[in-house]
């Protein structure tokens, strides 16, 4: 039961139903296409599980960088470097691993 060889890509941390609910509809809920109930029952939500939280404030922070760039979606070399962060971050925070080395921890150096 708790043996899944295949566990579901691009969701990287363990979802509930709601959760797979809350990430359907987050372009719908930054395009503000929501009824008042829905985007209530999302925010409840978000209030309360915060690996959705995160994949909901990048993708509202990924729409910000973009809708000021009308011209170009040319991400700079620092967002895309903080978006691959917080991939990394999602991925580790669901995995459970208790094993360190993130890749982004300053070592010490003389
Ligand atoms: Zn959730």
């Amino acid at each position: 039961m708790t043996n899944d060889p295949n566990t579901p890509s691009g969701v990287p941390f363990a979802v509930t139903p709601d959760c797979e609910k809350v990430m359907a509809e987050v372009d719908s809920f930054l395009d503000q296409e929501l009824t008042d109930a829905l985007r209530s029952s999302i925010t409840a939500h978000l209030e309360s599980c915060s690996p959705c939280f995160e994949v909901f404030d990048f993708e509202a922070e990924l729409r910000l960088v973009i809708s000021t760039k009308t011209h170009t979606v040319e991400f700079p070399d620092t967002l895309r470097i903080r978006i691959e962060e917080k991939l990394t971050y999602l991925r580790i925070e669901g995995s459970g691993a208790t094993e360190s080395g993130g890749g982004g921890e300053p070592r010490r150096e003389a």
